[in-house]
């Protein structure tokens, strides 16, 4: 594997690992929604970064279910985005919807909802 795809195949684990943190935030979503003076949950940036950027973006869980039923879709705070490997689709000013380049694709498949690209 060349540096960039070796590059890729980290962020990308990186970015799953992420979304499996957030889909357990999701799951006890509602309680903290239900909490929270805005309605909104507050999930992990998907940037990926090596370690974790540490970053929270706060969604409402509709705008997190939309993410969620695209399996190459992640939500990272705005400037997070890679643009080498994904396309921004959709902005706030709290948090960028990222869709994956069809050459990363292969390295988000294993979506735990198997949801459709
Ligand atoms: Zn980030």
């Amino acid at each position: 594997m060349s540096r960039v795809d070796e590059r890729f195949v980290r962020q990308a684990r990186n970015e799953a690992l992420f979304r499996e943190v957030n889909e357990r935030i999701a799951e006890i979503g509602e309680a903290a929604e239900a909490w929270s003076p805005d309605g909104t949950v507050e999930f992990l940036c998907e940037c990926g970064e090596e370690g974790g950027c540490g970053a929270r973006i706060r969604m409402s869980l509709d705008a997190y279910e939309r993410v969620r039923s695209q399996d190459d879709r992640f939500a990272v705070k705005p400037g997070h985005e890679t643009l080498e490997l994904e396309r921004a689709v959709d902005w706030t000013d709290e948090y960028v919807i990222v869709d994956k380049i069809p050459a990363a694709e292969p390295y988000v498949e294993d979506d735990p909802r198997g949801a459709p690209s």
